[in-house]
Parts: structure tokens; C-alpha cells; sequence
């Protein structure tokens, strides 16, 4: 293991909580379904469907950057979808919940859930991440 198994990108400093009490207060209630329940918001309804702006996306639960917004493409899926993740940024689960084979997509700082990952994205990658408006913050390049 060497130095570039290291996440590249900067670990923002917010207090996360600690139980499931304190998540609760500190997320809204549809946050809270969806990142800490692994819920997932109505296709077409998310804030940042069609958010063109520059900059990062980062975890809306503790703030750690994920996806950096070039890699925002339009799927039609109706969710935000991203071909590329930053690097050491989301950790990925196999999730057989709903009778589907899913990977599941989590904040590699705070382990709340994101998403999922599918491998019809466009090229090079391949990937699509399916993501929650809810889910994610965008801090706009200044
Ligand atoms: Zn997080």
C-alpha cells in the first residue's frame, strides 16, 4: 500500500454526529430517510437534476467532497447521475435489497447512503453513479 491508496481530495472539517439521534437532528427528514435509511427521492424531483453550476459536489450529510461537477452528465434517469468519482471519496456495497442486484453507493467518511452504481455510463468509465439530490451539496467554484 502506498501513498496514492491516500484520498487525493481535502476532508472537510464539520462536526459530524455520533448516534442516529443526533443525524436525526441535524438532517432534515427527508435527508435523514434517504441518507441514513437508504431511501430514495422521486425521480425528476431533486434539486440538482439539471445543475449546470462549476465546482464539487460533497456528501450533504458531513460535507466530505465526492464528485467533482464535470463529471455530471445528463442520464435521463431522472436523478443526477456522475461518471466518476473522486478518488478514496465513496465506498461501494453489493445491496440485494429489493429483490435487485445494486451496488450501493456510501460516503467513505460518514457511511451514509448516496446512491447506486450501474455500468451503463457513458465512456471512458462506464459508470453511472445515480445519485440523490438530497444526498449531495455543491460547493460552487468562486
Ligand atoms: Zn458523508
Amino acid at each position: 500500500m502506498g501513498d496514492d491508496k491516500k484520498p487525493t481530495v481535502r476532508q472537510a472539517h464539520r462536526e459530524m454526529p455520533k448516534t442516529e439521534e443526533e443525524w436525526k437532528k441535524a438532517l432534515t427528514p427527508e435527508q435523514y430517510k434517504i441518507l441514513r435509511e437508504k431511501g430514495t427521492e422521486t425521480p425528476f424531483s431533486g434539486k440538482f437534476l439539471y445543475e449546470k453550476g462549476e465546482g464539487v459536489y460533497g456528501c450533504a450529510a458531513c460535507g466530505n467532497p465526492l464528485f467533482p461537477s464535470d463529471a455530471k452528465f445528463e442520464s435521463g434517469t431522472g436523478w443526477p447521475s456522475f461518471d466518476k468519482a473522486l478518488l478514496g471519496a465513496v465506498e461501494l456495497r453489493p445491496d440485494r435489497s429489493g429483490g435487485m442486484e445494486r451496488t450501493e453507493v456510501i460516503c467513505a467518511r460518514c457511511g451514509s447512503h448516496l446512491g447506486h452504481v450501474f455500468d451503463d455510463g457513458p465512456m471512458p468509465t462506464g459508470k453511472r453513479y445515480c445519485l440523490n439530490s438530497a444526498c449531495l451539496e455543491l460547493e460552487k467554484k468562486k
